[in-house]
């Protein structure tokens, strides 16, 4: 299948760096929607001895209240607030951490174009860890920043200037792959000169209309 996707060719004399997503972009999405939307209310129903379903209407409630903030992302946060500690749930399912197709053959392509590859996320760097653990990425990056580190996520306009400044990235020469639209947005809007979406962020669910942006199914489209 993955041999009928069209190629998507791009200038590549023209980026010296590519940032990277993590979740839903390197990684398969599925791992971080199974924990929040079925494991953790499974989990919170059984200690709290509660409805499954009041459960799963509390947690939504709680995670609209921070969405678009750095809380949202933050373990601390979710283990204070529920009185859980998060990262070590997480745990108990990260034999469901996985890459998305051809993302590590991807890595060695980048590598072979000589790219600075740069892990640009908005994970808490104890998710980061976690993740690692299943799905050690840590060779092919050169920079692995969580904007926990740069204060900001990274839908918000502030987040691009600082990472840019800190690594002293040219915004006009970077490409950037991100599931998340108001991300990929405020990456436009901070001039990030390639943007690409992904069309399938989590292998169990079906895939999404990436428009405007350039949506890839596969990382095989770019190798
Ligand atoms: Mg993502």
């Amino acid at each position: 299948m993955t041999n009928t996707l069209p190629k998507i060719s791009l200038p590549w004399d023209e980026i010296d760096t590519v940032l990277l997503d993590m979740d839903g972009t390197l990684l398969d999405l599925h791992f971080d929607n199974y924990f929040w939307l079925e494991y953790l209310p499974r989990f919170l129903a059984n200690k709290n001895q509660r409805l499954l379903d009041e459960c799963r209407v509390d947690l939504q409630q709680q995670s609209e209240e921070v969405k678009g903030s750095l809380n949202w992302y933050c373990l601390d946060y979710w283990s204070e607030l529920l009185s859980i500690d998060i990262p070590k749930l997480k745990l108990q399912v990260s034999h469901k951490i996985a890459f998305r197709p051809q993302a590590i053959e991807f890595l060695q392509s980048l590598k072979r174009r000589k790219k600075q590859i740069v892990l640009a996320t908005n994970a808490h760097p104890k998710a980061l860890e976690l993740k690692l653990i299943r799905a050690d990425f840590r060779r092919f990056f050169s920079v692995m920043s969580s904007s926990h580190e740069i204060g900001f996520p990274k839908e918000q306009a502030k987040y691009w200037p600082l990472l840019m400044e800190q690594y002293g990235f040219q915004p006009q020469r970077c490409l950037f792959i991100d599931d998340s639209f108001s991300v990929l947005k405020a990456a436009e809007n901070a001039g990030i000169g390639f943007i690409l979406a992904i069309e399938q962020p989590d292998s169990t669910k079906s895939s999404i209309d990436c428009s405007p942006f350039t949506g890839i199914s596969n990382f095989s489209q770019l190798i």
